[in-house]
């Protein structure tokens, strides 16, 4: 079957292509007007072209239209939920459509290797995405590959980014990082018989 795959960066592609590249035909697709700013928009597709070259894989780069993104987000930006719903149900659907004008009969995404995804959403978005295509969105799982994509990536010395992709996702890890700081330095100070109320 000819199957398009989303890719969201160099990592991610690893493992959902070599899945998928073992039974079907597969080319790529990035579309990522989430990704902020333009410079890492661009430098997470650098490492995917670089590293798509390399293997001889097909590769398509969407218009990059972050105020596209802006507008599917207008209003859930502090609800991450329904946020990256919004995100998905964009992105999928350039692919979709990327998809069914180069004749694929299905679309994947490499959202479904990663842990920090919800899987049900990305199923949802994805279903709807390619039901007005005209397309099948594939069903897949990947998470239980994330560790070898990890190891992988790691190996291969690609750009490994910190954060999902838009603005609001860079602030959050952030405040995630610095929330897990103070929590280790709370235990090391505990740990060394701290003060205590
Ligand atoms: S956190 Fe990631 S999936 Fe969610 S809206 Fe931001 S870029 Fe999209």
């Amino acid at each position: 079957m000819k199957v398009m795959l989303h890719a969201c960066c160099g990592p991610c592609l690893l493992e959902p292509y070599d899945a998928l590249a073992a039974t079907h035909d597969v080319r790529v697709v990035y579309a990522n007007p989430n990704i902020h700013p333009r410079a890492e928009y661009e430098r997470r597709r650098d490492v995917l072209l670089d590293y798509a070259a390399g293997r001889g894989i097909v590769v398509e780069e969407a218009p990059y239209d972050p105020a596209a993104w802006d507008a599917a987000v207008a209003g859930l930006e502090a609800d991450p939920g329904r946020r990256c719903r919004a995100c998905f149900r964009l992105r999928l659907g350039v692919a979709a459509g990327r998809a069914a004008a180069v004749g694929c009969e299905a679309l994947a995404t490499t959202l479904t290797v990663s842990p920090y995804q919800d899987p049900v959403a990305i199923r949802e978005a994805g279903e709807e995405a390619c039901a007005g295509a005209g397309v099948t969105f594939l069903l897949t799982d990947f998470r239980d590959r994330y560790g070898d994509a990890t190891r992988r990536s790691r190996e291969l010395g690609m750009y490994r980014q910190n954060y999902c992709g838009c603005r609001y996702s860079d602030d959050e890890a952030a405040s995630t990082r610095e929330r897990r700081r103070l929590e280790r330095a709370g235990r090391r100070e505990g740990a060394a018989g701290g003060t205590t109320i």
